[in-house]
């Protein structure tokens, strides 16, 4: 499978198959990350206002000298500005010193106070039709809106009411945790899915797992890059891993192409022992305690 396979999104535009995720990436070593990717094939690069790097994130992609259009840059809407969206959006514009992103997400369902606490008088759903808005009115500020970790429940309640679609949903993805059902929601409706923390987050705990060590073996690759295909041989799915170390996001970018089998050995391992590495505190340590839907 060539390494840089693309994803085409509802809004007609082309996402690589293989990005480059940086939360946990430090200034100072995410500048140098980013842009040892893009020298090396990725054009595909996903941050936050949340991971506190979109400046250094920016200055990656110039030191590279890599074409701004030549490159697919994703961030996210902060819990705490779900009240402030065109000004969050600028604000991210400034800090990464682009004239646009090429695909912008609410990051959680889940309004925050700038104090940390859940904001009970903001409707997530209002954050929607303002980022709407912004899409619809600056075209040439924001080419796709999306989400990030919703549920099949919460996309439905979104597509009752969204006169936009979102482009994609990026949710957690690995063998203990595929969610399966999700990818499957989004593929009826279009929307493009992007699989986070593929290698089990931080410290990549899942390439100690035997049944991907043997499959690296087989393929004579990393058990990373049994990881990543994974997600990368699922139609219709993109991935992020991340890596600040040189050698390990040149190793990351191979891509192969795996049997019916293999995949099939990979997704056994969540019935086993279903485990979600993302578990921020608001989302209720893992029950993913969203705010109720009525
Ligand atoms: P990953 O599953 O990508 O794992 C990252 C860890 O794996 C780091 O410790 C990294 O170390 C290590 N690693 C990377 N490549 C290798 C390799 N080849 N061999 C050994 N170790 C390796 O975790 P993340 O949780 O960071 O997920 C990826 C991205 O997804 C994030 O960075 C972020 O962009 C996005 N994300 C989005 C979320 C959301 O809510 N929308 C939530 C979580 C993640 P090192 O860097 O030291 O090399």
């Amino acid at each position: 499978m060539p390494a840089h396979k693309s994803v085409k999104l509802n809004t007609g535009a082309e996402m690589p198959t293989l990005g480059l995720g940086t939360w946990r990436s430090q200034p100072g070593a995410v500048e140098r990350a980013v842009a040892h990717a893009l020298k090396h094939g990725y054009r595909h690069i996903d941050t936050a206002t949340a991971y506190g790097n979109e400046k250094e994130v920016g200055e990656g992609i110039k030191q590279s000298g890599v074409p701004r259009e030549q490159i697919f840059l994703t961030t996210k809407l902060n819990n705490p500005d779900q009240r402030n969206v065109a000004s969050a959006l600028d604000a991210s514009l400034k800090a990464l010193d682009t004239p646009y992103l090429d695909l912008w997400l609410m990051h959680w369902p889940c309004p925050m106070t700038k104090e940390g606490g859940a904001d009970k008088e903001r409707d997530w759903r209002d954050t929607w039709r303002d980022m709407e808005k912004v899409y619809k009115e600056h075209p040439e500020k924001v080419k796709a809106i999306g989400v990030s970790n919703f549920s099949v429940s919460y996309l439905q309640e979104l597509l009752k009411f969204a006169t936009v679609v979102p482009a994609v949903n990026q949710i957690e993805s690995h063998p203990l945790c595929l969610q399966e059902d999700i990818v499957e929601e989004c593929r009826k409706h279009g929307i493009a899915v992007t699989a986070y923390s593929p290698l089990g987050s931080d410290q990549a705990p899942l390439l100690e797992k035997p049944v991907v060590k043997k499959l690296a073996e087989k393929y004579k690759v990393a058990p990373s890059n049994i990881l990543i295909s994974l997600q990368a041989n699922r139609p219709g799915v993109t991935v992020i891993p991340k890596s600040v170390t040189p050698h390990r996001i040149e190793e990351n970018a191979i891509i192969v192409d795996l049997t019916e089998e293999d995949i099939k050995a990979l997704f056994e391992l969540e019935k086993e022992n279903h485990t979600r590495f993302c578990k921020p505190y608001w989302t209720g340590w893992g029950n993913i305690g969203f705010p109720d839907l009525d």
